[in-house]
């Protein structure tokens, strides 16, 4: 079996959650699987070595779970891009707005270098605003948004075509 084929039997659809009409994908029973969580962890590091990658951006906060192991197995930083408030250390931000109304998010201002090559990872995809959000932030320090990495893509919410703009380099291990 593929990695995509095992994670896609290891994703729990949950009904109604967080609200009613909306199915959520938990990937929980995804980490408590390790030879699972390694085959993951092991197509993300050949992403980030195809475009040589300097920096793990991992989204809040389930893109700290896989984000945080790809910079480990790379042996390269790993930056956290968190809700508004939730930083300690002084931040940039970026607003986006949502389907209704609007979120924040942030980085630590000195987290990344001009000129660095960025992976941005998070859980999943599904309109884009989040990942677009965690590219702009990564532009605004003068770091590059090379590719954007996600165990998941809604693919019918055509979260890719937000991000297009920022980079080509979209890749989902299950769609
Ligand atoms: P977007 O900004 O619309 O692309 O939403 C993506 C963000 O929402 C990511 O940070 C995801 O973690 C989260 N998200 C949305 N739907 C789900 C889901 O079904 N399962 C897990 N996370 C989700």
């Amino acid at each position: 079996m593929t990695v995509s084929e095992k994670l896609n039997q290891s994703i729990r659809d949950i009904p109604d959650f967080p609200k009613p009409g909306i199915i959520f994908k938990d990937i929980t029973p995804v980490l408590s699987n390790p030879s699972l969580v390694k085959e993951i962890v092991d197509w993300f590091a050949e992403k980030a070595k195809e475009q040589d990658i300097d920096v793990i951006v991992g989204v809040e906060s389930r893109g700290f779970l896989f984000g945080m192991l790809i910079a480990e197995r790379l042996g390269i930083p790993f930056v956290p891009v968190r809700k508004e408030g939730k930083l300690p250390y002084k931040t940039v931000k970026h607003a986006y707005s949502l389907e209704y109304g609007s979120a924040s998010m942030e980085i630590h201002e000195d987290a990344l270098k001009p000129g660095q090559r960025v992976m941005i990872h998070d859980d999943l995809l599904a309109t884009g605003g989040t990942a677009e959000a965690a590219a702009i932030l990564v532009e605004k320090l003068g770091a590059v948004a090379c590719n954007f990495t996600f165990l998941i893509e809604l693919g019918f919410l055509e979260g890719r075509l937000k991000l297009k703009s920022h980079n080509e380099s979209i890749h989902s291990i299950v769609s």
